[in-house]
């Protein structure tokens, strides 16, 4: 039930979020990937997740709480050109860090434009994750931008490069505007939090 999600709190860093216990899953993507308007869209809030239209301004880690024991963890959008290359590689490490050590994380929900998929820096991302036994969902986002044929190809290529991380790494389509793999999602983010 994503409608209860409450904002818990804004962390600087992935050492400073509540405590390891229970479920959470983590939504991660490119800067304008649609992860917000994805979050808000799952849990039909207006703004839970801002919507910001300048690439790159969420740089803090939210948490929403679903339940006492069940979060949803928006991570910073990356990729974005104007952020310091200090800045990147520590943001870096310390996501690698909390995919391999945080202990109630059970899912990675890795949101992608359609249009531009695994770019590099998403298939670091899978590839940290998959190496730390952590299944993920691709969400290929914005599905409502292309016509069913090259949405189709689309899925398709994205689909079978997903077997090549040798994972479980799962692919949908995802539409924050016309709702389309809104039921999907639902449905693995359940296998997540009720195994
Ligand atoms: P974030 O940076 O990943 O949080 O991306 P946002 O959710 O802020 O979305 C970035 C831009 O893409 C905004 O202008 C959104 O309105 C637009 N957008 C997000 N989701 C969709 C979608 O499903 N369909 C369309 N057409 N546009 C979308």
């Amino acid at each position: 039930n994503y409608q209860q999600a409450t904002f818990l709190t804004s962390a600087p860093d992935i050492r400073v979020l509540p405590p390891d216990e229970g479920i959470e899953v983590a939504f991660a993507g490119r800067s304008n990937a649609g992860k917000s308007s994805a979050l808000n869209t799952l849990t039909r809030q207006k703004s839970l997740a801002r919507t910001s239209k300048t690439p790159g301004r969420t740089q803090l880690i939210n948490v929403f709480q679903l339940t006492e024991q069940q979060r949803l963890i928006d991570l910073p959008g990356y990729g974005f050109a104007k952020v310091p290359l200090a800045v990147k590689e520590k943001w870096q490490r310390s996501l690698s860090e909390y995919l391999e050590k945080r202990v109630s994380l059970k899912g990675l929900v890795v949101l992608m434009d359609i249009r531009h998929p695994l770019k590099d820096l998403d298939q670091d991302l899978i590839h940290w994750a998959v190496a730390s036994k952590l299944p993920v969902r691709l969400l290929l986002t914005k599905a409502d931008k292309l016509s069913p044929g090259p949405r189709k190809k689309a899925l398709l290529e994205v689909s079978e490069a997903a077997l090549a991380f040798m994972g479980d790494v799962q692919v949908q389509l995802f539409s924050s505007l016309s709702k389309q793999g809104l039921p999907e999602l639902e449905q693995a983010l359940a296998q997540w939090f009720y195994p």
